[in-house]
């Protein structure tokens, strides 16, 4: 959004400029404390030559000095592409389509661009690791949650360091109880109660799988070891379901308390997979819990 102003409006040092976020007065301070009357109006820094506006700041005499002229030729610069109307009022300006008012579709077109703009620096595997979550059998939030995680979103410690929510004196370690900065590596993947977890999801489900490997790639050899058994949507769900999990009994020991009790993570992870497995499938559920607990590769034909 831009603002585009007209010549009555308060000093053009005092609107933000496109592109610009902070008010000019803070940018250019040397110049707004040197130019003849830094409230004027807008009207009161040019003129029209030829119906054509022309910028004129003007400057006490006297005053000029190097720093007050580098800040007022990088205004001019910034004020070429502003020009005061005489005959509208101020307004806004939705600068993705150049007239007043917001359309969703151009904003969502530019985050696609933005995106395509990003994914080139973001990694294949993480791409289709992204893509199988958004495919999966689960609910709406634990696909949101998932694609944070695989983007390194989520409020780990490491994040909110990274953010200066919390400082470097403060507690950043692993919240299971490694001496180890808690990212989101460490918290799915490297940390030693996590992996304890993953083995016994393993030997439940008769697989292995790598360690060695970032999330993402972890998730796509999860679903490559299944998908023979099932299909790629419930095991993608599956894999979720364990990092869901995880993330809800880690914030539980951190905000409540809770016990860090690993053997009820896993019984959680084989809960909730078949619940998503029965709502995803939109269909009467045909394996019961028991059997899915049992044999879970068998039911996953079902
Ligand atoms: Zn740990």
């Amino acid at each position: 959004m831009i603002e585009q102003p007209h010549e009555a409006s308060n000093s053009i040092l005092d609107f933000d400029f496109p592109n610009f976020p902070p008010a000019a007065v803070n940018v250019f301070p040397n110049l707004f404390s040197s130019v003849q009357c830094p409230d004027g109006s807008v009207a009161m820094m040019g003129g029209r030559i030829d119906s054509a506006w022309q910028w004129n700041i003007p400057i006490r005499e006297g005053v000029v000095n190097v720093p007050i002229q580098q800040e007022l030729e990088e205004l001019q610069t910034i004020l070429r592409e502003v020009e005061p109307k005489a005959d509208v009022n101020d307004m806004f300006v939705w600068s993705l389509n150049g007239c007043e008012g917001y359309e969703v579709k151009k904003y969502y077109l530019k985050l696609q661009e933005l995106g395509d703009e990003n994914s080139q620096i973001l990694l294949e595997e993480n791409r289709s690791a992204i893509q199988l979550i958004w495919n999966a059998w689960m609910p709406s939030k634990v696909k949101l949650f998932a694609w944070r995680m695989l983007k390194d979103r989520i409020p780990t410690r490491m994040q909110l360091l990274h953010r200066n929510i919390i400082e470097e004196n403060e507690d950043c370690c692993c919240v299971l109880g490694c001496p180890v900065i808690e990212d989101v590596q460490h918290l799915f993947l490297d940390c030693g109660k996590m992996r304890t977890v993953w083995i016994n999801i393993y030997q439940w489900l008769g697989i292995h799988v790598d360690f060695i490997v970032d999330c993402g790639n972890h998730l796509l050899k999860f679903v490559e070891k299944l998908k023979r058994f099932c299909p790629v949507k419930r095991a993608a769900s599956l894999w979720a379901a364990v990092c869901w999990c995880a993330w809800k009994h880690r914030n539980a020991i951190l905000f409540e308390n809770a016990m860090d009790d690993l053997e009820d993570l896993v019984h959680k992870v084989k809960m909730y997979s078949w619940l998503w497995m029965a709502i995803g499938s939109r269909k009467r559920v045909i394996c019961s819990f028991y059997d899915w607990y049992n044999y879970p590769l068998i039911s996953m034909f079902v």
